[in-house]
Order: C-alpha cells, then sequence, then structure tokens
C-alpha cells in the first residue's frame, strides 16, 4: 500500500560525525505538488516512479515523511566566499536526509534544498527556495549529467504550496537532491574549525571510505585521499572547461570532495567565446571567470590541504612539502585533461604529438575569441566541416579568410568527424532558453521546461525541428546576468 512506501535509507554521516550536523526536519509544506520527477534516476536508484507520485511519495520527497531509518541532519560547513573565510555556512536551508544504497551497492545521499531555516541559517536568510532556481539546478545538473560531467543530479522539484518573498512573491518549491556525498572542503574546514585534527582525521576517515576506499591502504592514506580528490577535480574542472561552463561561485563550500559538480545558483553556459566571461551579478572582480576556474580550483585545493597537513607528518615541514608536491600535481593533470579533450573535440588522435596539436589549439582559441564565436555551435559546425561540409563553420566566421586559413592547417591533419560528433553537443542549456522555461514554470506552463529537459538530456543527437534549441540567443536577450 502506498502508505507502506518501500524506501530505507541509512544516517551513517549523522551518526558517524554527530558534530558536524545537527537533526533537523523541514518544514510542513501546506500543498505539495511534484513539478518534475526523473524517472530514470529513479529506476537507477531502484526507486518506483509510481510510489514517488502517490501522496506518501509525494511527501516523503519534499521531507514531510521521513523514511525508514532515516534521521535527518542539517550540514555544518565552513568556506572561504570570495576569498574570505566564514567559519560558519552550513546547511541554511537544506538537510541530509539520508543515505540510500542502489541494487549496484552505490552509496548515495538524499538531500533536500529548500525545505526551511534551520540553525545554520544566517540572519535573515528565509531557508526558502523559488521555483526557478530550483528547476535551473534540475536544468543544469541533469544536462551535465548526459554531457557525462560528473554532478549531483535532481531526482525532483516540487512545488509547496507556500509563497516566498523575493523581488515579488514566489512560488516555493523544494529540490530533491542526489549525491555521492555532500562532503565538501568547506566540511573539513569546519571540522578543522570546531573540532582541531582529531574530528578532521574521523571526517577524512569517512571520506575515504566513501570516495577514495583504496587511499586507506597507501603509505600515506591522508595524503592518498588528498591526491585523489585533486585528481578528480582537476578531471571535473578540465571537463568545465571543454564544454563551456562557468560555475559562477566558486567558493570552497561549493567544492565537492566526490569530484562532482554541486549548487547550481549563478552559473551558466559560454555563448561568445570570451575567456574573460562573468555573468554573476555578485562576482564583481571576476574572481570565478570562464578563464579562472582552474586557478581558483587549485586554490581551494590548497585550503583543503591545510586544514589536512597535520595528518600528512609530525613534522610542519615536511607536511607543507608533501601537501604542494600534491598540489602540483592537479596544474599537470587539469592540463593533460583539457589538452587531451580539446583533441578529441577536434577529431585529433589522442596519441598525436602536443606539438603538433598545441599550436592549432592555440590558434583556434584566438581566432574564437577574435570573432566571438558561439563556442557550441562552432564546434558542432566543425564536426561538418571535418566530414567536408564548410557551409556551417563559413556561415559563423566574421572574417572567413582568417578561418579558412586556420581551417586548412586542421583538416590536414585529417580529422575524425564521427569522433567529433559523440564530444561536441548540439545541445546544451541555453541561457536564454532555461530562463524562458523558467519563466514559463513560474507562470504555470511546464511544455518549454519539458521541451528543454528533452534536449539537453540527449545532447549529440541532433534533431529535426529543434533548430532553436542549438542556436545561440537572439540579440534581444541583451547580455546575461545570473543572481542568486
Ligand atoms: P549557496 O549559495 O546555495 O551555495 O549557499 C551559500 C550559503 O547560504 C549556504 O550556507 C546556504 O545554506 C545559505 N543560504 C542560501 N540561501 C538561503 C536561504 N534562503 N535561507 C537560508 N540559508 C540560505
Ligand atoms: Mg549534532
Ligand atoms: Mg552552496
Amino acid at each position: 500500500s502506498p502508505a507502506e512506501l518501500d524506501i530505507t535509507l541509512d544516517h551513517r554521516f549523522a551518526q558517524e560525525l554527530p558534530e558536524l550536523s545537527i537533526p533537523w526536519s523541514a518544514q510542513a509544506a501546506t500543498a505539495p505538488q511534484l513539478i518534475v520527477l526523473n524517472e530514470p534516476l529513479a529506476h537507477h536508484l531502484g526507486l518506483d516512479p509510481a510510489e514517488l507520485q502517490s501522496p506518501e511519495g509525494v511527501r516523503l520527497l519534499v521531507g514531510n515523511r521521513v523514511p525508514r531509518g532515516a534521521t535527518p541532519v542539517a550540514q555544518g560547513y565552513s568556506g572561504h566566499q570570495f576569498g574570505s573565510y566564514s567559519p560558519r555556512l552550513g546547511d541554511g536551508r537544506a538537510l541530509l536526509l539520508g543515505e540510500l544504497t542502489n541494487d549496484e551497492g552505490q552509496l548515495r545521499d538524499i538531500h533536500l534544498k529548500g525545505s526551511g531555516r534551520t540553525p545554520f541559517a544566517r540572519g535573515g536568510a528565509d531557508g526558502q527556495a523559488a521555483l526557478g532556481p530550483m528547476l535551473r539546478e534540475y536544468v543544469i545538473s541533469e544536462a551535465m549529467h548526459a554531457l557525462g560531467i560528473p554532478t549531483t543530479r535532481s531526482l525532483a522539484v516540487l512545488t509547496t504550496g507556500d509563497l516566498v518573498q523575493r523581488e515579488t512573491a514566489l512560488p516555493g518549491a523544494v529540490l530533491t537532491r542526489v549525491a555521492k556525498s555532500h562532503l565538501r572542503v568547506g566540511s573539513f574546514q569546519y571540522a578543522g574549525t570546531t573540532g582541531g585534527t582529531e574530528l578532521v582525521r574521523r571526517l577524512a576517515d569517512h571520506a575515504i571510505a566513501r570516495h577514495a576506499p583504496e587511499a586507506a591502504s597507501a603509505e600515506n592514506p591522508y595524503l592518498a585521499l588528498f591526491a585523489s580528490v585533486a585528481s578528480a577535480q582537476a578531471e571535473l574542472i578540465a571537463q568545465w572547461m571543454l564544454v563551456g561552463f562557468v560555475h559562477g561561485v566558486m567558493n570552497t563550500d561549493n567544492m565537492t570532495i566526490s569530484g562532482e559538480s554541486i549548487d547550481y545558483g549563478p552559473c551558466a553556459f559560454l555563448d561568445a567565446f570570451d575567456p574573460a566571461a562573468v555573468y554573476s551579478s555578485i562576482d564583481q572582480n571576476g574572481r570565478y571567470a570562464y578563464r579562472n576556474q582552474p586557478a581558483i580550483a587549485e586554490w581551494n585545493l590548497a585550503r583543503f590541504a591545510e586544514t589536512l597537513l597535520p595528518l600528512f607528518d609530525d613534522d610542519d615541514d615536511h607536511a607543507i612539502a608533501l601537501a604542494q608536491e600534491a598540489l602540483g600535481a592537479f596544474r599537470d593533470q587539469y592540463s593533460a585533461a583539457w589538452s587531451l579533450g580539446m583533441k578529441t573535440k577536434l577529431g585529433l588522435p589522442q596519441d598525436l604529438d602536443d606539438e603538433v596539436s598545441s599550436p592549432v589549439i592555440h590558434d583556434l582559441m584566438t581566432l574564437m575569441q577574435a570573432q566571438s564565436l558561439d563556442y557550441t555551435s562552432f564546434f558542432r559546425a566543425l564536426t561538418d566541416a571535418a566530414s567536408g561540409d564548410l557551409q556551417p563553420v563559413r556561415r559563423q566566421a566574421l572574417d572567413p579568410d582568417a578561418l579558412d586559413a586556420w581551417l586548412k592547417g586542421w583538416r590536414e591533419l585529417s580529422p575524425d568527424a564521427q569522433q567529433m560528433a559523440q564530444v561536441n553537443p548540439v545541445y546544451i542549456p541555453r541561457n536564454h532558453l532555461v530562463e524562458e522555461a523558467l519563466d514559463a514554470a513560474t507562470d504555470g506552463d511546464l511544455s518549454p521546461l519539458h521541451q528543454l529537459l528533452e534536449v539537453v538530456t540527449d545532447p549529440y543527437r541532433e534533431r529535426e525541428g529543434y533548430a532553436r534549441y542549438a542556436s545561440p540567443a537572439p540579440s534581444s536577450f541583451g547580455p546575461y546576468r545570473t543572481f542568486c
């Protein structure tokens, strides 16, 4: 019967690290209503979509029915926000409901965002979320997943039946989020600030068990944990850069230990290629500009290493030397991952000598920037060019002569069009389409949202009748600004 939902969660984080969270309950939603449910993800989690759509399922997804075995908690974390340290952030409007083990034995956090004020809420923060931003996270995270980029995922968005006050009154919503974990660099900072080395050690042991089990048997397990996080982040940030993603708020509390992207607030995808692109209205100095993301990730990892130093070695100087060496690997791995990814985007063999590929890549970046080429559609048009059809790519160029010169050199390397079609998406969640879908949903029309989800969750397969989804914003859309 629906009253007996077949869902059991664990509460390992709450149990093993009680100092790092506060047991808490979601605010009661007046009239919860399912707006979107991710059926493929439900299946992957071993959950029955029909059960989740039932009234008891909806109550569970919105946080008003605590599943068997669960102890919901607000997690504590600190964070460097735009470079300055806040010792106490934490889940101000979110809860870790518990951990679910899927049919493949994988552990996944089930988390609620927008579920009401917690003891970590600061100042006048209301603990609420509006429908638009929760749908943005749903759309972007599912698009990222479909693009093959590690990310937290979205199981559902529900309206609560209550209004939240922003510039206007907006429908309140909860996002039901799924993640390998919600451990962040900021979780380690919080452990260090509030509990010192022994608490950091217990958190690190928990993180090793969850994300880097091979580190447990390494000569220096905590250094091995750090190296594995640095490695996962190098791969992740390379993928962001290759797809033209700008996270917008890479604070240390928004960087995961799992290597998944998290917290899609003021994020955006590049349209016209511009390394200095910044979209967030709060990022006034461009700290989190597109081109700065690898350096910021390295900076955040340095903050992570600082929390672990006493675990690396009893001797401070030796601990620092170990940390620096491990951190140094980030840059090399990031560069290698980016170069390899760019070769793949250009249809070039993986083992092509960098001395051959680097100038081709460098000249392309220069050309794309000089001509403000649309990042996504240009690479896709290059895919056509690799199979001999130069019209789509020529149509995009402002200076066809400069383009032709570059195309000639590149085509001499015999790019593989089929390989390119597998890695250069036709459809990304373009900023203007995301805004359009969110606005319509807020006004009660969900069809643009569903159409957008349909294309961005199957991004490499070009479809008839969807040209609009593959095209840059009309100039009437103007420069894009994001708010969070
Ligand atoms: P975010 O920008 O989503 O990464 O959140 C940064 C911090 O602000 C986290 O500690 C959040 O819990 C908190 N926060 C953001 N919005 C709210 C809100 N409406 N109410 C309470 N806390 C919030
Ligand atoms: Mg506690
Ligand atoms: Mg956050």
